[in-house]
C-alpha cells in the first residue's frame, strides 16, 4: 500500500480531506487536484468501496480528470471530487449529507460539490442546507437542474466537429450513427441527430428507454452486443466506460467515435493508439461531454440556460483545435486533448498575482473613521 502523500504526489494533487463523523455515519474523502485556474469543482459520488484504498484511488483519479475537463472547456475552475463511502440504496440520510455539507463549507470555497453516481438532486439540497458551495440544485431552487440536455447538445456539436475533420462535411444528414445507451444524454443526442437527418441505430439494456426513443424518433433498435458490428459512420458511446478495448476496436466499421460516456478508452495509451492505427478518429470523451460541467459551472454565476447552451456550442471549436494538434504532432487525439488542457493550466499559472485592493477597503476605512 502506498502512502497518501505518495499517491498525491504521483498525480500532483494539492489536498486530500478525510471526513469522519461517526454520529452521522459519514465517511468521505474530498480530493482537490488543482486550483490554478479556479475553485475545484466536481461531483460527490456515493459508492460501497471494498476498501479505503479503493475509495482514495477513485477520488484521486476522478478529481484529476475534472481539472482536465474544466481546463479544456475554458472554464475558470479547477478539479476536485468527493466520495462518500457507503451504500447509496440503504445508507442515505439527511444528516449524512448535511454533515458532508459542513465539511465542504469548512473548505471555504476551495471545493464546490455536485451530484454524481449514487447521489441525487435531493441529496444536494440537503448539502445546500449547510453550504453555499454546491451546484446541481433543482431549477425550482434556482439551480441548473438536469444537465443532460446540455451534455447531449455538446456531444452533438462535438460529433459534428469530428465529421467535419474526418469527412469534410458540415451536415450529418444521411450519415449512419450507432448510439449505445439512450438514457438521459443518449436521448438528447438521438433527438439532435434525428432532427438533422442522420440514420440512427440505438441499443440499451432497458426496454422502456429503447421504446421511448424508437417511438419519438423512429430509430432502429439493435441488441447490446450488436452495436459494435454495425456498418455505420459513427459510433457514439453514451452508456458505460471502457467500451473501446481489445475486443471491440477490431470489429468497428465506423471511421469516427464520438459519444458522451466517461472513460471510453479501456487503457488510454493503448486503445487511443489502436484507434489511430485503424484510421478511426476518436473525439476525446472529456471534451465531448464537457456540456455537463459547463451547465453546473453556469450555476455559480447565476444560472442561465441560454448561456449554458451557447458555451456548449464552443465544444465544436475545442475539438477542431485538438484534432489539428493531433495531426500536427502525429499523435492520438486523447494525447492532444491532454496537451491542450495542460497548456491552459500552465499558461494561467503564469498570471502574476498583482495586488488587488479589497472591494470594501475604502468603505471600511470610512466607517472606522
Ligand atoms: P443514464 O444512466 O441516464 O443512461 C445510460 C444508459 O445506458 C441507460 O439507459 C442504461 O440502461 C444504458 N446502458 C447501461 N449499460 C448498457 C449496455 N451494456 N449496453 C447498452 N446500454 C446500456 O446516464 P447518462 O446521464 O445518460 O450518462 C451517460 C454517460 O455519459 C455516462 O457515462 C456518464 O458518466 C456520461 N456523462 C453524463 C453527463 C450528464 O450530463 N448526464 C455528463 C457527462 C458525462
Amino acid at each position: 500500500m502506498q502512502s497518501v502523500f505518495e499517491a498525491m504526489n504521483a498525480k500532483d494533487h494539492e489536498q486530500v480531506v478525510v471526513c469522519n463523523d461517526p454520529d452521522t455515519g459519514l465517511k468521505a474523502i474530498i480530493a482537490i487536484h488543482d486550483t490554478t485556474i479556479g475553485p475545484a469543482l466536481g461531483g460527490c459520488r456515493m459508492w460501497n468501496y471494498e476498501s479505503e484504498d479503493d475509495a482514495l484511488t477513485d477520488v484521486l483519479r476522478l478529481s484529476r480528470g475534472m481539472s482536465y475537463k474544466a481546463a479544456i472547456a475554458s472554464l475558470n475552475l479547477g478539479g476536485g471530487k468527493a466520495v462518500i463511502i457507503g451504500d447509496a440504496k440503504k445508507q442515505k440520510t439527511e444528516i449524512l449529507f448535511r454533515s458532508f455539507g459542513r465539511f465542504v463549507e469548512g473548505l471555504n470555497g476551495r471545493y464546490i460539490t455536485a451530484e454524481d453516481v449514487g447521489t441525487t438532486v435531493t441529496d444536494m439540497e440537503w448539502v445546500r442546507m449547510e453550504t453555499q458551495y454546491v451546484t446541481g440544485i433543482s431549477r425550482a431552487l434556482g439551480g441548473s437542474g438536469d444537465p443532460s440536455p446540455v451534455t447531449g447538445f455538446g456531444a452533438f456539436v462535438g460529433l459534428k466537429a469530428a465529421v467535419k475533420k474526418q469527412m469534410g462535411r458540415d451536415s450529418i444528414s444521411g450519415l449512419k450513427v450507432a448510439v449505445q445507451g439512450v438514457g438521459h444524454v443518449g436521448f438528447h443526442l438521438v433527438k439532435h441527430l434525428s432532427e438533422e437527418g442522420a440514420k440512427v441505430f440505438i441499443t440499451d439494456i432497458v426496454d422502456e428507454n429503447i421504446k421511448r426513443v424508437v417511438n419519438e424518433f423512429g430509430s432502429e433498435a439493435v441488441g447490446p452486443d450488436d452495436i459494435y458490428d454495425l456498418d455505420v459512420d459513427i459510433y457514439a458511446p453514451c452508456a458505460l466506460g471502457a467500451t473501446l478495448n481489445d475486443e471491440t476496436i477490431p470489429n468497428l466499421k465506423c471511421s469516427i467515435v464520438a459519444g458522451a460516456a466517461n472513460n471510453q478508452l479501456k487503457v488510454e495509451s493503448e486503445h487511443g493508439q489502436m484507434l489511430k492505427d485503424r484510421g478511426i478518429l476518436y473525439a476525446p470523451d472529456y471534451a465531448v461531454n464537457a456540456g455537463g460541467l459547463i451547465n453546473v459551472a453556469n450555476e455559480i454565476e447565476g444560472y442561465n440556460r441560454e448561456r449554458a447552451f451557447s458555451q456548449a456550442e464552443g465544444i465544436y471549436d475545442i475539438l477542431l483545435t485538438i484534432f489539428k494538434l493531433a495531426n500536427k504532432e502525429n499523435i492520438p487525439t486523447h494525447k492532444a486533448a491532454n496537451m491542450v488542457a495542460e497548456k491552459r493550466m500552465e499558461d494561467i499559472s503564469k498570471l502574476k498575482n498583482f495586488y488587488l485592493p479589497k472591494k470594501n477597503f475604502m468603505g471600511k476605512r470610512d466607517n472606522n473613521g
